[in-house]
């Protein structure tokens, strides 16, 4: 019985690919590479429900800061927004490459659809991605496979040519049919969700790439509430409900601050950087802003570092104009 590692996503590509390989009589196993760009889902997650459905193994990977390393200085650049894709599926495949030797598989399979999207799965962009990575002749993209070249696990009978699929194009009407034909359940939205082709978060992101490359936890932050500048190496993020402070509280690393107000209520803050007086001042102010004491005077405003119990208090007086706001957010 051939043996094969296939690269899932969440997506319904992957889903299909896998399931199809599984009735190829192909001994399974999924591999998920989870990174800070993905959308995230509480509890359990798309591909460990793929893997249950299709009783396989899947492992799990993070690979965070390979792929921010690609995104901060891309080889083969960034699509239309900050989306680094032929770098991020070669990265991809190196992985699959070095798992599928790991568990003494036979090749590697993926649920790529030839020219599905316009940056990584044109056929030129699918041969480089096969070579930089390393993996030609122990690559099986099932879904377009009648479209491709005949790969070795083809020419040589281990899987039968003929019950591979020849999808191609943007739509997925297809490939729902396939889903349903096929029972397959466990899938999310087209694009698998990735933030960097999200223009938003992109925004966000291009204007912490110009002072330099993020590390992993400020990139993940990225994901939740307001963000302002304080200075060159300082902000201040704001829930801007209590899903987000619950969000950033659980982000938060070792140095941050967090100032808060008890009464009234307001969003939680996280100061990341330097920890002066005028940076926890306009951390304080930006709290009265977006809180319930918005338009008094001034509001007392609690901090503890990260870590500690230890409470203080500092006065947030006045309030920030709209001007100064723009210019701090990011
Ligand atoms: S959309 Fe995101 S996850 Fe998908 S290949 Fe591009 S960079 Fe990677």
């Amino acid at each position: 019985m051939p043996k094969a590692i296939g690269l899932v996503s969440g997506g319904l590509d992957s889903a299909l690919a896998g399931r199809l390989m599984k009735d190829l009589d192909v001994k399974v196993t999924l591999l998920h590479l989870k990174h800070v760009f993905q959308h995230r889902s509480r509890g359990t997650s798309l591909s460990q429900l793929l893997a249950e459905s299709l009783q396989v193994p899947l492992i799990e990977q993070e690979i965070s800061e390979d792929l921010l390393s690609a995104v901060c200085s891309p080889r083969f650049g960034h699509g239309k927004n900050l989306n680094p894709c032929i770098d991020c599926h070669v990265l991809m495949l190196k992985k699959a490459r070095i798992e599928m030797e790991r568990i003494g598989a036979d090749f590697i399979f993926t649920g790529e659809v030839l020219a599905q999207r316009p940056m990584s799965q044109h056929r030129g962009s699918l041969n480089q991605v096969e070579k930089q990575a390393g993996v030609k002749g122990i690559l099986l993209r099932p879904l377009s496979a009648k479209l491709l070249e005949p790969t070795p696990m083809e020419t040589s009978g281990m899987i039968d040519r003929e019950k591979l699929l020849d999808l191609s194009g943007r739509s997925r009407t297809r490939q729902l049919q396939l889903a349903q034909q096929w029972g397959v359940e466990h899938f999310g939205t087209p694009a698998g969700g990735c933030l960097l082709t999200d223009p938003e978060f992109t925004k966000r992101l291009e204007k912490t790439l110009e002072r330099g490359c993020p590390s992993v936890a400020d990139a993940d932050l990225l994901r939740y509430g307001r963000h302002f500048l304080l200075d060159d190496n300082t902000k201040a993020v704001v829930g801007r409900d209590s899903a987000d402070n619950d969000e950033i509280e659980s982000l938060a690393c070792e140095g941050d601050i967090f100032l808060f107000s008890e009464s009234p209520p307001g969003p939680l803050v996280l100061l990341r950087g330097t920890r002066s007086e005028g940076n926890l001042r306009l951390a304080a102010l930006l709290q009265k802003r977006y809180g319930k004491a918005r338009d008094r005077e001034s509001l007392r405003v609690s901090f503890r570092p990260v870590g500690s119990e230890q409470v203080s208090h500092i006065e947030a007086q006045g309030s920030l104009s709209e001007e100064s706001l723009d210019q701090m957010r990011i």
